[in-house]
């Protein structure tokens, strides 16, 4: 192994892999990637892809800013890999099936201008065209999104990895960082699996293992691992091509759908979330591809919503159920930037929008830490905004369990 690095970076998730490409594009070559097992086999192997180019009426700028760029960073990965970053502009709906919603839908357009997403209301009979196979008879609006869609995970790190790797990245896996050096109150070299590495900057983007990474430095990372699971129906008869059918989200009902190979994947967050805090000493993504049962009682309330919502869905069958973890956050939005310890960055706790905002957190990170600033100002995901809390597991619990109920 590489005795020296000017930068090193703790994850190879898809935030850690877009931060190598990042970083190797700004001209950083030699940056290395350590991973301790395959690329993506934490928790980015089994997202949903969904990318939502704003969260709600209220969303947060930033996330329409983050997510807003992954188009362009699509097409860029495409000329210089020749890859397919797996990127789908398939269009996103949401619909309101309440009068209230219908004015959550209209303070969403305003939303939407504010921001420059592309948005527009739409009645439920001018929506059939985009959805043929759903039923819209309780629908009393539409919110259509032409930038939203989806992303297959594997494609998307494939070509970061490509690209990285044409600009000089070193990416390796089967590593495993067991310490941080940071003698003399700076960070001086990782310590893993297969020796030393002396660096200057070290980026730790674990996942939701971020709390016991940052343990290593002594630093306190606001990360808490959460179980979040959807369905994925069989095949259906005929197949729906996920290439053309738009993502649909009922709000209101907390639940969503989209195509997937054929098939179609059922998800939703719920009112009851659920920590995933390993027993004992064991860390966060300790073992690859790791998937919890299935709760078939939560998702029961989806299924039902699902079948109801695309009537064809009584004669098809559940194939299966990814019930996984993700690293979340008190307040439900990403950590970025540097932290209290000279040298120790953090690009962790994507949520349920990781997929959909690592192309834009590898940017900024990138740009920041390679020019000294960014050219967007993302203050609301400096790391220590929860100061001396972030090392309270249990206030973190209990404020990052409140926010995602509510999400
Ligand atoms: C069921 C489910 C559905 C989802 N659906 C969506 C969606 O539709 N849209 C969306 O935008 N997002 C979605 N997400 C969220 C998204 O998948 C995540 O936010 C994103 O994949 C996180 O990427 P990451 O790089 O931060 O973490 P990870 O992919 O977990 O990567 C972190 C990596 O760090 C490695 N690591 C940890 N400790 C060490 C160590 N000591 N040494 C070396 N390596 C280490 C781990 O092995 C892991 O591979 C979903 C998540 C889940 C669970």
């Amino acid at each position: 192994m590489g005795a020296s690095a000017p930068a090193v970076i703790i994850g190879g998730g898809v935030i850690g892999c877009s931060l190598a490409y990042h970083l190797g594009r700004a001209g950083w070559r030699d940056t290395v990637l350590l991973e301790q097992h395959e690329l993506t086999e934490g928790t980015t192997w089994h997202t949903a892809g969904f990318v939502t180019s704003m969260r709600g009426p209220d969303g947060p700028g930033w996330h329409a800013r983050l997510a807003g760029y992954l188009p362009a960073l699509a097409a860029m990965l495409r000329a210089e890999t020749g890859l397919d970053p797996g990127w789908r502009p398939v269009g996103g709906l949401r619909l309101a099936l309440s009068h209230t919603h219908v004015d959550e839908l209209r303070r969403l357009a305003r939303r939407a201008d504010e921001l420059g997403v592309p948005l527009e209301l739409r009645g439920a009979s001018a929506t059939m065209n985009l959805a043929p196979r759903l039923d819209l008879t309780d629908v009393q609006a539409a919110a259509w999104l032409p930038g939203e869609g989806f992303v297959r995970p594997k494609d998307f790190v494939g070509a970061l990895v490509a690209g990285a790797r044409t600009h000089g990245a070193d990416i390796r896996t089967g590593v495993r960082v067991t310490g941080i050096d940071a003698t003399g109150g700076a960070v001086r070299a990782v310590h893993t699996s297969d020796g030393v590495i002396e660096t200057p900057v070290v980026v730790n983007a674990a996942g939701a293992a971020a709390g016991a990474v940052g343990a290593l430095a002594g630093v306190g990372v606001p990360v808490v691992p959460v179980l979040h699971q959807y369905g994925v129906t069989d095949v259906l008869q005929p197949a729906l091509d996920p290439d053309t059918t738009p993502t649909c989200r009922v709000p209101e009902q907390q639940f969503y759908l989209r195509g997937a190979n054929g098939a179609v994947i059922i998800g939703g967050s719920r009112p009851d979330p659920v920590a995933a805090w390993p027993a004992g000493d064991a860390e966060p993504l300790a073992k690859a591809r790791d998937l919890a049962e299935p709760d078939d009682a939560a998702f029961a309330r989806l299924w039902q919503l699902a079948r109801a919502r695309m009537p064809e869905l009584a004669q098809a069958k559940l194939a299966k159920i990814m019930h996984g973890v993700e690293a979340y956050t008190p307040d439900g939005a990403p950590l970025a930037g540097p932290t209290t310890l000279p040298g120790l960055w953090i690009a962790a706790g994507g949520g349920l929008h990781g997929m959909a905002l690592a192309g834009g957190l590898g940017r900024h990170l990138a740009e920041w830490i390679t020019t000294g600033s960014s050219t967007w100002d993302l203050t609301a995901l400096l790391p220590d905004r929860f100061g001396p809390s972030a090392t309270n597991r249990d206030w973190l619990t209990t404020r990052a369990l409140a926010t995602l109920a509510r999400t």
